[in-house]
């Protein structure tokens, strides 16, 4: 199976903004930004989107939302940000490899569209 556009991202095949990385996960900066900071985090693990997440994956999860936790200090959104995970054709997923996106630095409407 072909790789996708994230996977090369973790292999180094293809650049991008990286600002985290450790064992299990990676984040960088989306390539066409919502907000002033738009960072997507992923797992290295290669599981497509939240409907493929297994049992097994409780603690990686786990990490992952710490992850987001403390890049959002980092990068100092204390007045508050959104997680977003899109999920299949109807929530508007385009790639297919679990990812959050991590928005901040503007006051973000509600509902989205
Ligand atoms: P989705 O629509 O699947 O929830 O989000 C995919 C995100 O990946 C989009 O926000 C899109 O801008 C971002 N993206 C797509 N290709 C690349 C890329 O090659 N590099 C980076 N940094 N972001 C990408």
């Amino acid at each position: 199976m072909p790789e996708n556009i994230f996977q090369k991202i973790i292999s180094r095949e293809i650049p991008a903004d990286i600002i985290y990385e450790d064992d299990l996960c990676l984040a960088f900066r989306d390539v066409s930004p919502q907000a002033p900071t738009h960072v997507l985090i992923i797992p290295k693990k290669p599981i497509k989107s939240i409907d493929q997440v297994a049992d097994e994956d409780v603690e990686l999860m786990g990490h992952l939302w710490l992850t987001i936790r403390n890049l959002a200090n980092e990068l100092k959104l204390e007045k508050g940000y959104r997680v977003v995970a899109n999920c299949g054709w109807d929530g508007g997923q385009t790639v297919d490899h679990l990812h959050f996106h991590l928005l901040g630095g503007r006051l973000l409407s509600w509902p989205p569209g």
